[in-house]
């Protein structure tokens, strides 16, 4: 009887190992910052078995840009493996291949349920204990829901959102099934005119509908949305504005959507539906173990945070943003993947008692839609500028616009813009020059940056 209470608490105790597994490094998360601070951590050195990283998703990081992008493309659509990290930024592609190979434990399928920060522990839905010396946080954001807010029949079928992979093959599959439908797409960011635009061009009946009076209205002047919706309009877009999805009708034998009823009375015959109304940073997990600013973690220049050895970078990260001296929150690519290599530098320099520059970011957003690609860089902050030729029936339009606040350029934005005229606009806002005269700057307008 002994024996068998000895074999069953040795059993016990290696249940318990194979349990709980310890990593120099956790990344949490594995997405865009993810993939890229795993290849500064293999840049830097790395030894086998230092690093895992832990994803929810089914697949290695990948630039989640493509999903509102390349993937819905009707002809040759994107498909993974071709946008792996780091293709994005013209690097190398991370396969999963390149993980083994590098002794890196890509733990996928696998979502964290807690994190006790002073135990240095994670656990997983299914129970997993994953210990560390030094923890990533890089968990992204999340869409937010409609039902959020308890708007009715939110919860019907073939109402879309788009934040991973899955979301985005279901929508592919939502697209295929209505071919030629009604798309009503909820929201006029991001999400909203990306989407809108890859619905249209696979030949769906598309309605926009937002609260704004012009779409991107965080972003974009009236000028300068004036131009993208009437390009929208041309393409045969209809915008609704002003107003909001407040209910859905749905099918009563399949609970499909079939109509969007809107807060001024209207209803819109619908399909499907895509909503796009904003993303949440995913910080909860470390409620009360961390300081958080701005809805983020907060973090100084090397993506410390408030506890020490976690990081946080991308999406979840209020960082110091030096040029402004201001603490922000940054919700695009171009800033997870350069915050992933400050940490990862950080960490490194850490260990080896060197010191490293400060993150110095340069804001840059971008989007690209139908044969339309735009870039802004700085802050888009007092008066505005604008320059070149807003026609959006031009065969190559090419405009921007400057923003100016106290005589300095602070922001610029151009659409089609080549290479060199981007670094020209991405240079004028990091040197910020005095602006004496404005009417000046409009008719020299992009020259102006050009010679600088
Ligand atoms: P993410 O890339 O979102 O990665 C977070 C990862 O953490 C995900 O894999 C998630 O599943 C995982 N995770 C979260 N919680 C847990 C948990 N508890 N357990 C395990 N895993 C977890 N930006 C641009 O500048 N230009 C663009 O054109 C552009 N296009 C976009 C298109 C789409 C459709 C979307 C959704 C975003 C786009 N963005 C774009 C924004 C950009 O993709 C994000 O800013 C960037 O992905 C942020 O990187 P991140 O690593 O912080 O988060
Ligand atoms: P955005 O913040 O870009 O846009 C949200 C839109 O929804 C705004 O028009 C907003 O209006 C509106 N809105 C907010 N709340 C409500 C509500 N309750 N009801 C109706 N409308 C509402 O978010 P997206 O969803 O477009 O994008 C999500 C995330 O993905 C963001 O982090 C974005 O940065 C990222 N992304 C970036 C891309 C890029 O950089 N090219 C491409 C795609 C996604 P209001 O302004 O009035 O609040």
């Amino acid at each position: 009887e002994k024996t068998t209470k000895v074999k069953e608490l040795l059993h016990r105790g290696s249940l318990y190992e194979s349990l709980e597994k310890f990593f120099k490094y956790i990344i949490l998360g594995g997405g865009v910052s993810a993939g890229y601070a795993a290849r500064e951590f293999a840049r830097e050195g790395l030894k086998r078995g230092d690093l895992a990283i832990i994803s929810k998703e089914p697949v290695a990081p990948y630039e989640r840009p493509a999903l509102s992008k390349g993937y819905l493309s009707p002809e040759s659509p994107s498909r993974l493996p071709v946008f792996h990290v780091c293709v994005g930024s013209g690097g190398q592609r991370l396969l999963p291949e390149w993980y083994r190979e590098n002794g890196i434990s890509l733990l996928l399928n696998t979502q964290v349920v807690n994190a006790d920060l002073s135990m240095k522990a994670l656990t997983t839905s299914t129970g997993r204990i994953f210990k560390y010396e030094t923890l990533i946080i890089a968990t992204g954001s999340t869409a937010v829901n409609l039902t959020d807010f308890g708007v009715e029949g939110a919860d019907a079928k073939n109402i879309f959102y788009l934040r991973d992979i899955g979301d985005a093959e279901k929508l592919v599959e939502g697209i295929r099934s209505k071919r030629k439908g009604k798309a009503v797409i909820v929201g006029g960011g991001y999400i909203g005119l990306e989407v809108g635009a890859a619905l249209r061009i696979n030949n769906l009946d598309v309605t926009m509908v937002y609260r704004e009076a012009w779409c991107m209205s965080r972003l974009f002047t009236l000028e300068i949305a004036a131009f993208y919706e009437s390009y929208y309009t041309n393409k045969g877009i209809k915008l609704v504005k002003g107003t909001s999805a407040i209910g859905f009708n749905l099918k009563s034998r399949s609970g499909e959507v079939k109509g969007v009823r809107l807060k001024d009375g209207k209803v819109l015959q619908a399909d499907i539906v895509v909503v796009g109304i904003g993303g949440r940073p995913l910080t909860s997990l470390f409620k009360g173990q961390i300081e958080e600013d701005k809805g983020g973690i907060k973090t100084d220049e090397f993506f410390r945070t408030s506890f020490s050895d976690v990081y946080a970078i991308g999406d979840v990260a209020t960082f110091p943003m030096k040029i402004y001296n201001e603490m922000r929150r940054v919700q695009h690519v171009d800033h997870a993947r350069k915050s992933a290599e400050q940490a990862v530098k950080a960490i490194k320099a850490g260990e080896r008692g060197v010191y490293i520059e400060e993150y110095d970011y340069l804001p840059l957003f971008y989007s690209r839609v139908f044969d339309l690609s735009w870039k802004f860089y700085g802050d888009n902050i007092g008066e505005t500028v604008i320059f070149g030729d807003p026609d959006p029936l031009s065969k190559k339009p090419k405009f921007g616009s400057y923003w100016i606040q106290s005589g300095k350029v602070k922001g610029a934005f151009l659409e089609g813009g080549t290479n060199e005229e981007n670094e020209a606009i991405a240079k004028i806002t990091r040197l910020q020059p005095t602006i004496v005269d404005l009417e000046e700057l409009a008719k020299e307008g992009l020259s102006y940056a050009l010679k600088l």
